[in-house]
């Protein structure tokens, strides 16, 4: 007997081979076997910052459709069946107040066992992943149809039919397809607009961010901590604390705000390297409880949070951004992986569908980013809204100064604005985005081939 291997549809080439890449290429694998997938990855090798993620059901929902969901639970906290507590405290204070309690299901990662996971299920990986292949730029026809050339960093090239871009937040498939957008504009107003709204800007935080291995804290709080998913609040600083990896691992992240800093330029690296005490220093007068936390942490880093404006469009022609390449956001709604994850399963079922091929792709592509952005892009918004709510910088604390802040003695009913606001914010992470990707397929069933 002979197996007959389908005819390709279409050729895609993924630039970036982070978390949103992988995810596409999972979904491209297991419902197009007649799209033909390749990613190109600038590193050497696969690797993950060294930090803990949050699922939301909402997210939980799409991945498990991959078909590897017990394994995903084996690896997660929080797994399905319990609620865990988020706890909320204000910390900036010589003993930290109980502020409220929220239950949202949610499961946690380990970075990097989330994307090794990913990568394991990867069929053919060695052929299908290229790495230490930087795209520089790339070229497609003006006339819409044929090859589109791909210009890597060290002199060579590649082809394809469709190019989607999950090269991150410094994208190079973005500034490619809006320095094309620029040229073609109508006028040079229009063509600055174009040019400026693709750059990131600093969202004025830094986070300092840490893993406290659980063996090296003393017995009495080991045994806290592991059962800890807490929020401590402060004016302009708030912490993020949660066990990852079974346990294993405690995920900490430190952020500090600087409001002068919101939507400028960052003058320095993005991400370097810190020293604990550097980071308590910070958070001197905080509760003693956290500030010993804090000292457990091995090699923090300290990143400069940007995120990206609200793009006029996710597509181009036959390209399109995904993850943090659209819509890169602040960490504040738990949500950028998330959201790369539904434009990556949003994607792979568009391209799924038979009547879609190099000659109508790009109407299809255009179908994505009417599904995919606005939604995106609110989530961008509500992710800002909870660092000011999370920082108390709203509900009825925005006159509060540090110094006020930190001699505590608040009242509850300061807390529950800041509860309900962030409960009626957070909502949409428990619902399903089913009928979304229904919308999408409906509307790409009706091309024309
Ligand atoms: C402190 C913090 C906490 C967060 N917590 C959460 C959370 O709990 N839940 C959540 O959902 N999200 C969270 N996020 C957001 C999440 O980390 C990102 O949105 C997500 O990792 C983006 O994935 P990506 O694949 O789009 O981009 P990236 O992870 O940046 O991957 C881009 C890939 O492209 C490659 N690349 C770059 N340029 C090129 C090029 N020119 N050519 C080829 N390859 C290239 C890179 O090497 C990389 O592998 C958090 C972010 C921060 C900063």
């Amino acid at each position: 007997m002979s197996f007959s291997q389908p005819q390709t549809r279409l050729r895609v080439a993924v630039i970036g081979g982070g978390m949103a890449g992988l995810v596409l290429t999972l979904f491209l694998q297991k419902h197009s076997p007649d799209v033909q997938v390749d990613i190109y990855e600038s590193a050497q090798a696969l690797s993950e910052v060294g930090a803990g993620i949050t699922m939301w059901p909402r997210v939980w929902e799409i991945v498990e459709q991959l078909g590897f969901g017990e394994e995903l639970n084996e690896i997660a906290s929080g797994p399905a069946g319990k609620t865990p507590s988020f706890t909320y405290y204000k910390g900036d204070q010589p003993e930290m107040q109980l502020a409220f309690r929220r239950k949202p299901l949610a499961r946690m990662f380990h970075r990097s066992q989330l994307q090794t996971l990913f990568a394991k299920h990867i069929q053919n990986i060695d052929q299908v992943i290229h790495f230490g292949k930087r795209l520089s730029d790339y070229v497609a026809p003006a006339s819409g149809t044929g090859e589109i050339t791909l210009n890597f960093r060290d002199g060579t090239s590649a082809t394809c039919d469709v190019v989607l871009g999950s090269d991150g937040i410094r994208s190079a498939v973005r500034h490619t397809m809006y320095e094309d957008m620029a040229k073609a504009a109508s006028d040079e107003k229009a063509a600055t607009e174009l040019r400026q709204v693709s750059v990131p800007i600093w969202s004025g935080n830094i986070v300092y961010r840490g893993l406290i291995p659980v063996e090296s804290l003393a017995e009495d709080m080991k045994a806290e901590v592991v059962t800890w998913i807490r929020v401590f609040l402060g004016k302009n600083q708030h912490i993020i604390c949660y066990p990852i990896a079974q346990g294993k691992f405690i995920n900490l992240a430190n952020f500090v705000f600087t409001p002068e800093g919101e939507g400028t330029q960052y003058d320095g690296p993005w991400v370097s390297h810190v020293s604990a005490e550097a980071v308590v220093e910070k958070f001197g007068g905080w509760d003693p409880l956290i500030q010993t936390l804090m000292k457990g942490m091995s090699d923090p880093l300290a990143w400069a949070v940007h995120r990206l404006k609200e793009l006029p469009t996710f597509s181009s022609g036959r390209v399109a951004l995904l993850g943090d390449a659209a819509h890169a956001m602040t960490p504040f709604q738990a949500s950028g992986l998330g959201q790369a994850i539904e434009d990556g399963f949003v994607l792979a079922s568009i391209l799924a569908q038979t009547n879609v091929t190099a000659s109508n792709v790009a109407e299809a592509l255009k179908i994505y980013d009417k599904i995919r952005r606005p939604f995106a892009q609110n989530i961008q918004r509500l992710s800002d809204v909870n660092g000011h709510c999370q920082h108390l910088r709203r509900c009825g604390w925005e006159d509060v100064t540090a110094e006020e802040s930190s001699r505590g003695g608040f009242a509850q009913e300061r807390f529950d604005a800041v509860s309900e606001l962030l409960a009626s914010q957070m909502k949409w992470t428990q619902e399903s985005m089913m009928g979304e990707r229904d919308e999408a397929l409906r509307m790409v069933k009706a091309l024309a081939a």
